[in-house]
């Protein structure tokens, strides 16, 4: 039997310890302290991109957010992992904040847009098909590929953070008054900065005017 080899991952462990100390000795107890309870304020529904982290992008240690990855943070109402996520946040943890984000330059936008084929994915990407359908007129305006990337990239971001406020479980938050505000977020791949869409919704109302002043798109 050939002997597998191990030393990449092996690595991986020595990094694990290595890290593990580092935190242990800049907060003594850290761990010990983190295990009995976790309270974050942050939500981030983001894509499966290894190039987006979640943590290191908001610089927020273990604890400090909440997280669901997805290739093109799609927010379907039908996705029981991602909605056992959200009720979970929200009506346990009593997250303050929803961060939906994507990235620029995002392989699953970008094949929904190009009509590339990548596999089983593209029954997952026919969501970020729709999001093309209701933003037809503005996409088509923009002449320019590259540019019309980044906005779907954007646009995927508003309709997917859309999808989050329209849940039963943001819905029924609302109604009882309590304060949960969605944002939607697309970060820089070639400049790790993010980039505001400047949605951010805390309430009916808010998603309501949103929605008549056509920013969900032209069919939403
Ligand atoms: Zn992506």
């Amino acid at each position: 039997m050939a002997t597998r080899d191990m030393s990449e991952l092996k690595k991986l462990l020595d990094q694990n310890r290595a890290w593990s100390r580092s935190i242990e000795e800049a907060q003594p107890g850290f761990f010990a302290s983190l295990s009995k309870q976790q309270v974050p304020e942050y939500l981030w529904i983001g894509c499966a991109d290894s190039r987006v982290p979640a943590n290191e992008i908001i610089g927020l240690p273990p604890g400090g957010v909440f997280v669901h990855r997805n290739i093109a943070n799609v927010v379907v109402h039908t996705d029981l992992n991602c909605l056992s996520v959200l009720q979970y946040s929200v009506d346990v943890l009593k997250v303050k904040h929803i961060l939906v984000v994507g990235h620029y330059g995002c392989g699953g936008v970008l094949a929904a847009l190009n009509g590339t084929r990548v596999g089983l994915a593209d029954n997952w990407l026919q969501h970020v098909r729709d999001v093309i359908v209701r933003f037809r007129k503005k996409l088509d305006a923009e002449p320019d590929l590259a540019k019309r990337g980044d906005l779907l990239c954007e646009f995927n971001a508003i309709s997917q953070a859309a999808h989050v406020c329209e849940t039963t479980i943001i819905q029924d938050a609302w109604e009882r008054g309590q304060p949960v505000q969605v944002h939607a977020w697309v970060y820089g791949l070639k400049d790790g900065l993010i980039h505001e869409t400047g949605v951010s919704i805390g309430g009916v109302a808010e998603l309501d005017m949103l929605r008549r002043n056509g920013l969900f798109g032209d069919g939403a």
